[in-house]
């Protein structure tokens, strides 16, 4: 989507430098955001009225081409999906090429299924050229769980010949330390692609629910959890929408039955992350050390299996 005619912020009926500045600071940098906002956010963000928020959508959005579009120009906006290799053959089959830009991809599974290992994997190969499987871009890692570990980023780096400090300066990492950071971070990544002009191709969160879950005990609070992780997925699918980047989002599933909360088969955040994910894969143990991946939900492909292992280089064939 381009601009017709170039048009900024200011340009948008009721933004005077004054409210520039408070949009700027929540985040809204372009015209795009604008666009794409609803008019409370706008409402929140830079005090104005509705009706103001109403009229600077408008017009952001008559400035843009947001219609419909056809099928063939879709096909061709397909053709800037980049996709990011696993490591893993199959796997990469799995996905139709590998985890793709523009989309959220999710991954739910019992503890050391492997979806930090995956995460660790794609920071390293989304750094690759193109023609290695890589968007040649950097990675932003938000870490919930600490568990992200910088030595491994240099085994992998190793392993696919990379040089280990430039591949462990090109990942941002990020501790949030509840749910709310955790949404601020993702806010933040716009401002590291276009305030401080970084290629990001690719934005992990592992895990995507660890701090709901903790947070919101009990049936009381339930709505409002889900609205929140409904808001925080569409924040991320905006993002993979707008920069043309990868979301890997992480969701572990209870093996056992958790006295401490309600249903102990269901991913947490249930549909609602399900609902927000393009594509969805089921990581458990195999045999003999190895880890199987399903796809179990995409627009485009066919639910299938892949099977690989963890090695000292990474995510491997078996
Ligand atoms: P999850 O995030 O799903 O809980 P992880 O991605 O942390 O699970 O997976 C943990 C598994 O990864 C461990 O069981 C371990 O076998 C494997 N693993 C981690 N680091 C290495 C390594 N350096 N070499 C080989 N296997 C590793
Ligand atoms: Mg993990």
């Amino acid at each position: 989507m381009k601009d017709k005619k170039e048009i900024t912020l200011g340009d948008l009926p009721g933004v005077g430098a004054a409210t520039c500045e408070k949009l700027a600071e929540a985040g809204y940098n372009n015209v795009m955001s604008i666009a794409v906002a609803s008019p409370g956010e706008l409402v929140e963000a830079a005090g104005v009225t509705e009706s103001v928020a109403r009229k600077m959508i408008n017009a952001a959005r008559d400035s843009m081409e947001l219609g419909f579009e056809s099928g063939d120009e879709l096909m061709k906006r397909r053709q800037n999906v980049i996709k990011i290799t696993t490591g893993v053959k199959s796997f990469d089959q799995l996905m139709g090429g590998g985890i793709e830009t523009g989309a959220i991809t999710e991954c739910f599974g019992a503890y050391g299924s492997s979806k930090t290992q995956l995460g660790h994997q794609l920071a390293v190969d989304v750094q690759l050229p193109f023609d290695k499987g890589g968007a040649d871009g950097m990675a932003v890692y938000i870490d919930t769980e600490n568990t992200f570990r910088p030595e491994r980023i240099t085994q992998l780096a190793k392993a696919k010949g990379l040089d280990v400090e430039t591949t462990l300066k090109n990942i941002k990492v990020a501790r949030a330390f509840n749910s709310d950071h955790q949404m601020l971070l993702v806010e933040k990544v716009s401002d590291l692609i276009e305030k401080r002009g970084l290629n990001i191709k690719l934005v992990i969160v592992d895990s995507l629910t660890a701090h709901f879950r903790a947070e919101f005990i009990g049936r009381g609070t339930l709505a409002e959890r889900q609205q929140k992780i409904n808001r925080h997925m569409r924040d991320l699918a905006k993002l993979a929408s707008v920069h043309n980047l990868c979301i890997y989002v992480t969701n572990q599933v209870m093996a056992k039955p958790d006295v401490f909360f309600g249903d102990p088969t269901e991913a947490i955040g249930g549909h609602i992350v399900a609902h927000n994910s393009t594509f969805r894969i089921y990581l458990r143990r195999g045999k003999k050390g190895t880890r199987v991946a399903k796809l179990v939900d995409s627009p485009n492909l066919p639910e299938s299996e892949a099977i690989f292992q963890i090695t000292e280089h990474g995510l491997e064939d078996v």
